[in-house]
């Protein structure tokens, strides 16, 4: 070789290695132009060479690459026993290389050349006489050699990554392939481009039946197509589904599976694939199902048991509650059931109550639920009854009659023949405002109304009852917007003195109801009490009450009028009663030297310690106190002596009566005198006479309310009454 031969060569070099990304082929071909451009005979590299122990003569090294000579051409991959210091250049080039080649394993070779790919391994050239050049070859190649181990690097990595991905791809396939899952993977377009093993085994179609045909096709074989187009819509919102689907297999066959279906987006966040995965869930079917039906069927008859009757009649009641529809439970119970079951055996009973199950279910609607309580009990619910209580109660009671005619008569049991007849029961229900429990509970009162009426008859849960139940919610309803809707309004009733010297009015609710007109306070404070809307109502009265104070303040016939107002037992027994009153004195700013509070017996005997706890707080306000309806509770002087009361008020049902009877003459009497001993005032409410105002002036009562001085009216015409009398 010639100096100028030398840069064509180490450019055909770098080219080679240049075009090789895999390890063995990138050694070989460049050993190949190696030995072309060198004339030597044959060469081989060996990679990852360890550092060699000097006492170590011959070791044995891993060929990688080997060209030219068959003999280490078959030893590529495995290894060759060679002279240490031969492979780790630790010799002495002049005298040392014929010693070295003598002990190389084939002797014919007469030389080597030695070139290190840096320190990554080394190649060994051969030949059988020495090349000609004079050129220093080690050194001329060492920058291509340099290059070359790059390269090796390169490869490595570039091979460790494919063989990796192989790897993955190996194991994903392995998985597909085993997956005991159905899965099949879609384009874009929803073509199937892939099945695997389990969907041919579920589903009973092979491959090439599915793969490419129909657009969307995952979900071809699912067998409601509306519920598949569902999904569809779904998927391509919110990229996955999954959920119970039931398949047709290509024989006909249908069955339940469990499916996940979900996108698969590209960088652009497009799908690029669907993938369906789904297994066969027929047996979790199966025993879902059976349990299921234990669960909430009765085994005899196999109608739905109290279980599901209960569940089924909840939500028959929420649907109603919505629609404002009427439904009916009716309530049956075979009568003299216990003597046919005692007399002919249980087995007997059995096939009765099994007939009376079928007779049932054929007398109602579908959507009708038809159950068996247990025993001789059944109890069928009826839906959708209109909106018309009375045009429901008819309906109810026309199939009630069905299935009375239906139960009546002749029953055909083994060998037996048998006459049975049902008691029924009815209650009718609309919205929630009744309790599943307390709907049963009235059919079955009716139920045995209709066994004491005689048997084989039908009976309603008491109407007017149930109407009264019904006005009742519907008025529980109604109050619940009461304030916001402005519906409350207040009266005032004339407190006067026994020279007719007016000295305040009793403040007296009432509800302006937009379809009923003026409903007086006993027609809503019990039920305002129980659903706790009192507790605002009772504040919004005491609000209006002291703005009304404040109004009279600027005026000088009315400024000194005192404001009595009534106050429920729940509204008192709220924790911060005291402090909601003081928050509506601070905020309206009235005198509460001017505000009277009306309580009863019964609310102070509810919690006396409480009671006065209150009582005393409100009075350091200057609020004073007036026992309302005195006479009616557990008066018990004991504690009066305790409470910081100013007044008592004569309850109006003594003065009604004080004419006629003598007895209450006397209570009133006595309360009188017993007002003087404690230093109370007194009041009498409900005075409508003369003969009664008298009487009661004549014993010591000197304050009075009642219908003989002024109705309760509203405040406009309270006050015009108020200026004629000044
Ligand atoms: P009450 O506090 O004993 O009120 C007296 C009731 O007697 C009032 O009935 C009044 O209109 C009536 N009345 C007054 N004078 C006569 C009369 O000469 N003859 C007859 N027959 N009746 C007379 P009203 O207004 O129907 O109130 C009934 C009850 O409702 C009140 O009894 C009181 O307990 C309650 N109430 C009224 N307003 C409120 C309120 O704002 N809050 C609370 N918690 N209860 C109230
Ligand atoms: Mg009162
Ligand atoms: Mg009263």
């Amino acid at each position: 070789m010639k100096r100028d031969d030398i840069l064509p060569v180490l450019y055909d070099l770098s080219v080679t290695i240049g075009r090789e990304t895999k390890l063995k082929p990138l050694l070989t071909r460049f050993l190949q132009r190696l030995l072309y451009h060198t004339s030597y005979a044959c060469g081989f590299i060996c990679l990852d060479i360890e550092s060699c122990n000097a006492n170590d003569e011959l070791t044995a090294y891993k060929i990688d690459a080997a060209v030219g000579d068959f003999e280490i051409i078959s030893l590529i991959g495995k290894t060759m026993v060679l002279p240490c210091k031969l492979i780790h250049g630790i010799y002495d080039q002049e005298n040392e290389q014929p010693s070295l080649l003598q002990k190389l394993p084939f002797s014919y070779y007469q030389d080597f050349l030695r070139l290190p790919i840096e320190n990554i391994g080394v190649i060994i050239l051969l030949s059988f006489k020495r090349p000609e050049t004079n050129l220093p070859l080690q050194i001329v190649f060492q920058p291509i050699l340099a290059h070359l181990a790059k390269a090796i690097k390169l490869c490595r990595v570039n091979e460790a990554y494919t063989d990796e991905l192989l790897h993955h791809r190996l194991l994903l396939s392995k998985v597909f392939d085993s997956s005991y899952s159905g899965v099949a993977i879609a384009d874009a377009d929803g073509l199937t481009i892939e099945v695997n093993p389990a969907f041919t085994r579920l589903t009973g179609y092979n491959k090439d039946e599915f793969v490419g045909t129909k657009p969307q096709n995952l979900l071809n074989i699912i067998e409601d197509q509306e519920f598949a187009k569902n999904i569809w819509n779904l998927l391509k919102s919110k990229n996955h589904w999954e959920g119970e689907a039931w398949i047709r297999r290509k024989g006909g066959e249908l069955f339940p599976v469990w499916q996940l279906v979900n996108s698969i987006l590209g960088d652009n966040g497009k799908a690029t694939n669907y993938v369906s995965i789904f297994s066969d869930i027929s047996e979790q079917k199966k025993a879902e199902t059976k349990i299921h039906q234990l669960v909430y069927f009765d085994t005899l008859t196999e109608l739905p048991n109290r279980r599901l009757l209960i569940d089924k009649l909840r939500q028959a009641m929420t649907i109603v509650a919505r629609t404002k529809n009427h439904g009916a439970v009716l309530f049956i119970d075979l009568d003299d059931f216990k003597t046919l079951n005692d007399t002919k055996g249980h087995w007997v009973g059995d096939l009765l109550l099994i007939e009376v199950a079928k007779r049932l279910s054929a007398s109602v609607r579908k959507a009708d639920i038809v159950s068996r309580l247990g025993g001789d009990e059944f109890v069928v619910v009826l839906q959708n009854l209109g909106k018309d209580a009375t045009e429901a109660a008819k309906q109810a009671e026309y199939i009630a009659e069905k299935i009375r005619k239906a139960l009546s008569g002749k029953y055909v049991l083994g060998k037996y023949e048998s006459n049975s007849t049902p008691s029924i029961g009815i209650a009718l229900f609309q919205g929630e405002n009744q309790s599943v429990d307390i709907v049963l509970k009235h059919a079955d009162t009716a139920m045995y109304q209709s066994k004491r009426a005689g048997r084989n008859t039908i009976r309603f849960f008491d109407k007017e009852m149930q109407t009264l139940l019904e006005e009742r919610q519907r008025l529980a309803d109604d109050l619940e917007q009461v304030i916001e809707k402005n519906e409350l309004i207040l009266y005032f009733q004339k407190q006067v003195t026994n020279d007719n010297h007016l000295i305040g009015a009793e403040v007296l609710l009432r509800w302006k109801h937009p379809k009923r007109g003026l409903i007086a306070p006993g027609n809503f404070i019990p039920l305002a009490e129980e659903t706790g809307k009192i507790i605002s109502i009772g504040m919004w009265v005491l609000k209006q009450a002291c703005l009304q104070l404040k109004t009279w303040e600027s005026s000088p016939q009315m400024k000194n009028l005192t404001l009595a107002v009534n106050v429920s037992a729940k509204q008192f027994r709220i924790p911060d009663f005291v402090d909601q009153v003081q928050g509506i004195l601070l905020e309206t700013k009235a005198n509460p030297s001017n505000l009277k509070l009306e309580l009863t017996e019964s609310t102070i005997l509810e919690n006396v310690e409480d009671a006065i706890l209150k009582m005393n707080q409100l009075k350091q306000y200057g609020i004073s106190f007036s026992m309302d309806d005195f006479g009616t509770g557990y008066s018990s002087l004991q504690y009066l002596k305790l409470l910081p009361l100013k007044q008592l008020k004569i309850d109006q049902g003594f003065v009604r009566d004080l004419s006629i009877s003598s007895n209450d003459a006397v209570i009133v009497q006595t309360i009188i005198a017993m007002t003087k001993a404690m230093k109370l005032e007194v009041i009498a409410e409900g005075v409508e006479t003369e003969a009664q105002r008298d009487f009661l002036e004549i014993h010591g009562c000197h304050n009075f309310q009642g219908y003989l001085f002024g109705k309760p009216v509203p405040i406009e015409e309270f006050e015009r009454n108020c200026q004629i009398q000044h």
